[in-house]
């Protein structure tokens, strides 16, 4: 089948599925954000919860996405009736009803294991709960679609029953089954297989809603699509239980990137990274940077081979532009990094730099040195940049900081108290401050901001938003280095620093230091950009700004 005559439509059950990972727990806001996203993105179908009289979250959240005017469909999601209950008297069905959702979505068994062991039934009643409750949602949505439930496992188990379920939701007037591996165990040859077993007896819609505990979910749903599935489940980052959910993120771009499905607008497909990234914030956990397409390591070189290939032939080592995700080329500097991955990285901060110039070698010993002391920048943009900054563009430190002590007494009523003071010199005024914080680098970060805020107002926007400490070699116990990377924010924008030293307060006091002379040279530069010249004595540029 070709696939541009093959639509194929994008079903999303992140705040469903995805909201059952460990760790995972959306607001009704979170809720929303995420729906009105994924529908800007142009996915065809939002699953929104499993409404019920004790979950309010999802209650709410039908009655509040049908205000918010979405492309998406929403589906409502929940499972068929009850055993010995009519349709029209089960509350799971008429629950469903009440979201007033335009799409129902429900789940019903296939595999004969749970029919009699798990909800203790027979196979009539069972295939009565799905044609019977089939047959009332008719009556109230525009969509009704059918989850097999373990239907792989129920196939393999008993083909014939596990076929009787879809076809019994067929003849009940089904708009799309939808083929679940929910154990996940599934390899991409049985699916296939599967699939086009299924193929010969189901003539309505079949989807496919795969989980990853073989590590195949993405796979499988590709292939069941390849093969002629016209509706794919899944989540964003492939959040979800155990092993999460098969990844749309990854699934979508495969799919219209190397097998020309139409799913996205161009536009729209450049948005993916961008989605993901933001999902994982409302979500709240680290954004993996290993994942395929929209992690930030996807398309990140950092062999000085591969940068230099990259740099000549840009699908050397790229499968496809990060641009058509949405996603952008980072040329990563570590030890491992030659004089082209340096340059590249340079050059997207000062575009067509002379590579021969002795300031730029400089830079690159300078680097060289600084990482065998422990220093790594790939997660210090900051630091780099700002080291660039002094080497190639002559910035001078605006302030001085002339000491700083730092005081950890523990009271009698068992609380560490810390306090850290500071002295700095800008131009011929000197500033001497203290403030108490929650730990010693806290306070010293309090102090410093106090100081320096008289001086330079936009310091106050800049936040600390991570610190992690690392030590570097275990073997000398308390003498170890350690390395501390900071990540700060601004608002606008993030950045991280780096400090090692063998004292833990004075790596984090590198860190800090880098941070907030990161935040200013980055306004210095923005002024320049905006009409003062950026050349010249920066301490003048400096004063410009305050
Ligand atoms: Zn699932």
């Amino acid at each position: 089948m070709k696939s541009e005559n093959h639509p194929v439509k994008l079903y999303d059950t992140t705040l469903r599925d995805g909201n059952q990972a460990i760790g995972i727990s959306l607001s009704l806001s979170d809720k929303l954000r995420i729906a009105e996203k994924l529908s800007d993105l142009g996915i065809h179908y939002i699953e929104g919860g499993w409404p019920n009289s004790t979950n309010t979250v999802d209650t709410e959240f039908y009655r509040k996405a049908a205000t918010l005017n979405l492309q998406a469909k929403i589906a409502a999601f929940g499972s068929t009736r009850r055993p010995g209950v009519k349709a029209s008297d089960d509350h799971f069905l008429l629950n469903l009803v009440k979201t007033g959702a335009p799409v129902a979505t429900i789940f019903g068994k296939s595999w004969d294991l749970h029919v009699t062991k798990v909800i203790g039934t027979s196979y009539e009643e069972n295939l009565n709960m799905i044609g019977e409750s089939i047959m009332f949602l008719k009556k109230h949505f525009d969509e009704v679609i059918f989850d097999a439930e373990h239907f792989f496992d129920g196939y393999k188990a008993n083909p014939d029953y596990a076929l009787q379920t879809l076809e019994i939701a067929q003849q009940a007037g089904t708009d799309c089954v939808v083929l679940c591996d929910t154990n996940g165990g599934m390899l991409p040859d049985e699916v296939l297989s599967l699939y086009n077993q299924v193929k010969k007896s189901i003539k309505v819609q079949i989807g496919v809603h795969m989980h990853n505990d073989s590590g195949c979910a993405d796979a499988n749903s590709c292939m069941a699509v390849i093969a002629g599935a016209s509706h794919v489940q899944g989540t964003f980052n492939g959040l979800g239980e155990r092993c999460g959910n098969a990844n749309l993120c990854t699934i979508i771009p495969n799919l219209q990137l190397k097998r020309g499905f139409n799913l996205l607008s161009e536009q729209q497909l450049s948005m993916i990274t961008s989605v993901s990234v933001f999902i994982a914030e409302i979500a709240n956990v680290i954004h993996n940077v290993r994942l395929p397409y929209v992690g930030e390591a996807a398309f990140s070189h950092k062999a000085g081979a591969h940068a230099d290939g990259v740099r000549k032939v840009r699908h050397s080592f790229e499968h496809v532009p990060p641009e058509s995700v949405g996603n952008a080329r980072q040329f990563v500097v570590s030890d491992q990094a030659g004089t082209s991955t340096m340059l590249e990285k340079l050059s997207s901060i000062y575009p067509g730099i002379d590579k021969k110039h002795p300031d730029v070698k400089n830079l690159l010993l300078r680097i060289k040195t600084m990482e065998a002391e422990g220093y790594q920048f790939e997660a210090a943009d900051g630091s780099f940049e700002l080291l660039a900054g002094e080497v190639l563009d002559h910035f001078q430190e605006p302030f001085q900081v002339k000491g700083f002590r730092v005081i950890e007494e523990k009271r009698d009523n068992g609380e560490v108290f810390s306090e850290a003071t500071i002295k700095i010199q800008e131009g011929e005024l000197f500033e001497h401050t203290a403030a108490e914080g929650e730990g010693p680098v806290n306070a010293l970060d309090n102090a410093l901001r106090k100081a320096l805020v008289k001086f330079y107002p936009s310091l106050k926007s800049v936040r600390l938003e991570d610190f992690k400490v690392r030590v570097l070699d275990g073997r000398d116990g308390t003498e170890s280095k350690v390395r501390v990377l900071i990540e700060s924010s601004d608002g606008i924008s993030r950045w991280g620093t780096v400090g090692v030293s063998t004292n833990i307060i004075e790596a984090s006091w590198i860190a800090l230091i880098d941070s907030l002379k990161y935040k200013l040279m980055k306004d210095i530069k923005n002024k320049g950009s905006e009409g003062v010249s950026n050349s010249g004595d920066t301490r003048k540029l400096d004063l410009q700004i305050h």
